[in-house]
């Protein structure tokens, strides 16, 4: 049992002051009034839920940094980038798969993220063998080692677009068979005690047929998992699905699966006014992942109608330019002022920009990584985030505007601990293992040696 008294609480019902947290089994026991001082095992100032990162690819942690720079053709791209991605998942043994994975949740944790679903195609340890589990194991492996609640996303990949039959040669490790991914999904073991669960996914239209589609979410109904799938990232993949299908991406999702609060649609950047509202009353989750769509140049998600709309969103990481969640929120508002060219755009459930983005996105997430939990209330998951409230971003900030503090900040973020799953995994704001994981992931990136290319 481990007690926390907080100075500043932040529960389903609001910000609470001098609170004693509880904490048994991996789940709040109790929450208690407290005095000013008590003989609690830790004392710290501001308390909020972790953030669910609803997508990651983990392998395009190795990445950062390396595409930035000017391609010989001068056009580049997402599609560009995208051949970057692919010459470094095909480089990549399980076990440097796992050293990358284990520095990312290391950085996650660091930075206030509890949870993340991990969005996995890189299936087959070599190319034509299959899915054998050894990379999907190098991912779970590395979880447990960071201590991240884990949600576990296998993705068919099928083909390379819209009118082939299967994968281009640089895809080859990320194919396999429907049944062969939905046999390696069904062995999955879920295991709520080690904070491991698992949903199911779909690359994206272009890459799975509408057969196979209906398949695989059928199947997530039916366990009543998530289910994941990118979809109108770019504009081009909209121009293939209005030649292939006859709608756009999403107008077609609509009106060909029964798409409700257990989808979860990553980026879903290019929508029109009826797609968005209609999307909105499905209760689906949109998750957007700002730092990447710049990254990326993918586009702008209609984020104020969405929201006025009702709907659900939540944040993801994705490749991994920015681990930081409250960065992925300043980004997610920023566009929007810059597309509309105003201020508090995003401010429409709350007065608060930051605060109404980061409840939105912690209801959201929770829902995309299969938990229905997402506040601090007795039951719920001991997954937690202590900042410094003597830190200097929070100097002179109260409840009213402690999460505005920290998303409209560029500093450090004042992490103190991080508790997932009634486990200390950061501690004066350093991972347990920081050092052991970096140092492992250093020896893989110079193995890797991306400059080499460069
Ligand atoms: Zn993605």
């Amino acid at each position: 049992m481990t007690t926390i008294f907080a100075r500043h609480l932040l529960t389903s019902e609001g910000w609470l002051g001098n609170q004693i947290l509880t904490v048994a089994d991996g789940r709040i026991a109790a929450i208690d009034d407290a005095a000013d001082s008590c003989e609690c095992d830790v004392n710290v100032g501001v308390v909020m839920p972790g953030i669910a990162n609803a997508h990651s690819h983990a392998f395009q942690r190795a990445l950062v940094g390396h595409t930035e720079h000017r391609c010989e053709n001068q056009n580049d791209s997402f599609w560009t980038w995208r051949t970057s991605m692919y010459a470094l998942a095909n480089t990549l043994s399980p076990e440097h798969y796992n050293a990358i994975a284990a520095q990312l949740y290391v950085e996650m944790l660091q930075s206030g993220y509890t949870s993340v679903a991990e969005f996995h195609y890189l299936h087959n340890a070599t190319t034509g063998h299959g899915i054998d589990g050894s990379m999907s194991g190098a991912l779970v492996d590395a979880a447990q080692e960071a201590g991240i609640r884990f949600t576990y996303v296998p993705v068919l990949y099928e083909r390379a677009g819209f009118d082939a039959a299967t994968t281009s040669n640089e895809q080859r490790r990320f194919q396999s068979s429907a049944d062969e991914l939905l046999d390696h999904y069904a062995d999955f073991s879920t295991q709520p005690e080690r904070a491991i669960s698992k949903a199911l996914g779909a690359h994206s239209l272009r890459a799975v047929s509408a057969s196979l589609l209906a398949e695989l979410s059928e199947v997530a109904a039916n366990d009543n998992v998530p289910f994941h799938l990118h979809i109108a990232e770019q504009w081009a993949e909209v121009e293939q699905s209005l030649a292939a299908y006859g709608a756009r991406p999403v107008r077609w999702l609509l009106d060909n699966a029964d798409v409700n609060d257990r989808w979860c649609l990553v980026h879903a950047t290019h929508v029109d006014n009826d797609e968005c509202q209609q999307l909105a009353a499905t209760g689906a989750v949109v998750c957007l992942c700002p730092s990447t769509e710049a990254n990326l140049g993918d586009g702008l998600f209609p984020l104020a109608a969405y929201l006025q709309s009702g709907g659900t969103i939540a944040i993801g990481s994705d490749s991994h330019v920015s681990v930081n969640p409250f960065e992925e929120l300043r980004w997610l508002e920023y566009g929007q002022r810059l597309a509309h060219e105003q201020r508090n755009v995003a401010a429409i459930r709350y007065t608060h920009t930051g605060h109404g983005l980061f409840e939105a996105t912690t209801n959201g997430g929770a829902i995309a990584c299969g938990s229905a939990a997402h506040a601090l209330t007795v039951d719920a998951p001991a997954d937690l985030v202590c900042f410094d409230d003597d830190s200097a971003v929070l100097a002179g900030h109260g409840p009213a505007t402690f999460i505005d503090a920290l998303v409209f900040s560029g500093s450090p973020l004042p992490v103190d601990r991080v508790m997932v799953n009634g486990q200390w995994q950061v501690v004066n704001g350093v991972h347990r293992c920081a050092e052991a994981v970096l140092n492992r992931f250093q020896k893989v990136i110079r193995e890797i040696d991306l400059a080499r290319s460069e």
